[in-house]
């Protein structure tokens, strides 16, 4: 009998081999860039209740009315896989009262999930990183929080990006600004692409994000966010963009950028890149001053964003970048007497802190050592039954090829010989 061979599900991927040390290395650098601006991480569950995110989310966005992964568990209650970060971290800092301890500054990352049509650069469970700053409405944590998001990036070597920007207002902006597009759309109704005449009713501002020529052909005309901002919003606004200034961060100013949430307030921004085709965004975020209040916890502003993971694994691989090697010594061995000797120059050579990896294989010397140059090893130690039989090792460079012979253990115990004959870690 034969069984059909399981497959990952549809819209989820496997990270092992040289993918997963980029993985790393971009969580390495997160924690290196967001530890030196001072951001806690946390790391709140994978699912929560499903009313926190109809919420927090919003019910006429496409995430709650479509994509979520929802279900009931043994014990009736409807529980969802979280489909963004910013909901669970609300929801944590109001539960354990931290709220009420002055600015958090937090940073997460870890695994999505939305029920959307997989493509290049979208899947159903994907990875975000994000920061979250609550308890201030100063302009500066705007500028503060996309300045971090860029400077992650451009740490990284990524160039091209592109940082866009607008202000979606205060509510009471945003419901003036949205009677004003309804006015002006409810006589090209019928010309509107189908998801766009739903949207006119259910949630008017993502028809802005419409990607449809006759739809954008209408808009073009449309009134525009901006100019419907109240005084301090617009006052709020200025300052971002004079923050950004300050630093030298340029900005391109979009009317029509609005997100695909709706908790935002006032500031909104995307950071997008040409070198990921129909995907552009590497991710958005921006201020939203009204979800602590709605999810139950006491007004509290706040400005964040978040980034796909897999989409900078993505630019990381198109520039080639290649993980440097993850092992300096591999340990070949011949013949049934080397087995202790092998185990001691292991431990030994670990307990230098080198990383090292023992051929436990027991092919044929050749096919080890092939092995050691594949895994990108800086060299190869051989350990033969005449080895055992004279305590000299040999050490075989696997970049020049050179030989030499090492006394054990006097030839092993000094970590700061190896250390200078290494190349450095990365
Ligand atoms: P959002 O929470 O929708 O603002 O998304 C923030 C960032 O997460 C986007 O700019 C993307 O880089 C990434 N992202 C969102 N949805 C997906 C998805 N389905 N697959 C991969 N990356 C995603």
């Amino acid at each position: 009998m034969t069984s059909e061979s399981l497959q990952a599900s549809r819209g989820t991927h496997d990270i092992w081999g040289t993918e997963i040390r980029l993985w790393q290395f971009l969580e390495q650098h997160a924690r290196r860039i967001l530890g030196q601006a001072n951001y806690q991480e946390i790391r709140t569950p994978i699912f929560e209740a499903t009313e926190l995110f109809n919420r927090g989310i919003g019910e006429g966005t496409d995430i709650v009315s479509k994509e979520m992964y929802t279900f009931t568990d043994r014990g009736e209650r409807s529980l969802t896989l979280r489909p963004e970060g910013t909901a669970g971290v609300v929801r944590s800092l109001i539960e354990h009262k931290r709220l009420q301890q002055g600015v958090q500054r937090c940073w997460y990352q870890g695994a999505m999930f939305r029920y959307e049509r997989p493509q290049a650069g979208r899947q159903r469970q994907f990875h975000q990183l994000g920061v979250e700053v609550f308890g201030s409405d100063d302009p500066r944590s705007d500028v503060e929080v996309i300045a971090l998001g860029l400077e992650f990036l451009e740490a990284l070597g990524l160039s091209h990006l592109t940082l866009e920007l607008n202000s979606v207002g205060d509510p009471e902006d945003r419901q003036r600004y949205k009677a004003a597009l309804v006015d002006y759309l409810t006589p090209y109704a019928s010309d509107l692409d189908p998801d766009s005449q739903v949207r006119l009713t259910k949630n008017p501002l993502r028809i802005l994000d419409s990607k449809n020529p006759a739809t954008q052909k209408i808009l073009a005309e449309a009134p525009q966010l901006p100019e419907y901002l109240g005084q301090d919003s617009q006052r709020h606004f200025e300052r971002v963009q004079s923050g950004l200034t300050a630093l030298g961060l340029a900005y391109e100013l979009n009317p029509r950028l609005v997100r695909g949430l709706d908790y935002y307030t006032r500031t909104a921004f995307e950071i997008t890149t040409r070198e990921l085709g129909a995907q552009s965004a590497v991710g958005g975020g921006g201020r939203y001053d009204q979800l602590v209040q709605e999810l139950g916890g006491s007004a509290t502003p706040a400005v964040g964003w978040a980034m796909g993971l897999e989409r900078l694994v993505g630019l990381l691989q198109k520039r080639g970048e290649t993980p440097a090697p993850d092992l300096d010594f591999y340990i070949a061995t011949q013949g049934e007497g080397t087995a202790n000797l092998s185990l001691q120059i292991t431990q030994m050579l670990r307990r230098h802190g080198l990383r090292v990896e023992m051929d436990v294989s027991q092919s044929a010397l050749g096919k080890q050592i092939k092995r050691a140059d594949k895994l990108g090893c800086q060299a190869c130690v051989i350990v033969g039954e005449s080895e055992v039989a004279t305590g000299d090792i040999t050490v075989k460079w696997l970049a020049t090829g050179v030989q030499e012979l090492v006394a054990f253990p006097s030839g092993f115990s000094d970590s700061a010989v190896w250390r200078q004959k290494l190349r450095p870690n990365p």
